[in-house]
């Protein structure tokens, strides 16, 4: 990770750790809310709207070669039923932990339990620059895998009619008569078949036959 673009303290996801220190073991705890960023959610599916409050818990841990930051965050999500297509509003609760190294950390400060795969870890370390750290792709990270992929108003939705999309929780029993629908063209076919061929088919064509005479 190149270590180009300089945080600004100034980010509401970006924080300071010169007060916790560089002493291994040093704990501090703190709490920020924050409005949420663009985009912070499953793209067309459900997210937290852009500056809808996002809380954050955070605990900060001075290790050998960084700082472990162990969070959660919690905020309001909306989109809409994948099979209802209703809006829907959930809480999100989203935990997360991540190491931010020391740019001039040593790996030998690095614990021994990841022998490894270094090499496509290196690609997404994360690190503290001038005693800051930037926590918005640890919470994007955290906030997408939080939310449902697929979510739906209630457990039991029922979706949309397929016929003319009414939506069926609100109306269980809805159904249409596409059996009469059907018998009824038939009919009409049976019909107009009848009517090109024989006049005289049925009784009822011949009584409609005796109508029209006696009209005239
Ligand atoms: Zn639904
Ligand atoms: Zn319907």
């Amino acid at each position: 990770m190149a270590l180009n673009a300089r945080l600004d303290h100034r980010k509401p996801l970006v924080f300071d750790t010169h007060e916790l220190g560089r002493r291994p073991g040093a704990l501090q705890r703190l709490t920020r809310e924050i409005d949420a960023p663009k985009d912070l959610g499953i793209a067309g599916v459900i997210g937290v709207p852009e500056g809808a409050p996002v809380e954050l818990e955070l605990r900060l841990e001075s290790v050998m070669e960084g700082v472990l930051v162990t969070g959660t965050a919690r905020a309001q999500a909306e989109g809409e039923c994948v099979r209802c297509l209703e809006p829907l509003e959930l809480e999100l609760e989203a935990d997360f932990q991540e190491m931010f190294s020391y740019p001039d950390a040593d790996d030998r400060g690095r614990p021994k339990a990841e022998p490894a795969d270094d090499a496509e870890e290196d690609e997404d370390r994360l690190f503290i620059e001038d005693g800051l750290f930037d926590l918005e792709p640890v919470l994007r990270d955290a906030v997408v895998l939080a939310l449902p992929m697929q979510p739906v108003c209630q457990d039991d939705c029922l979706g949309l009619c397929s016929e003319c999309g009414a939506r069926l929780t609100d109306d269980p029993d809805h159904h249409h008569d596409a059996v009469d629908i059907r018998w009824a063209a038939l009919q009409g076919l049976a019909g107009s078949l009848g009517d090109g061929e024989k006049d005289e088919m049925s009784g009822a064509e011949a009584e409609a036959g005796v109508d029209e005479k006696q009209e005239k």
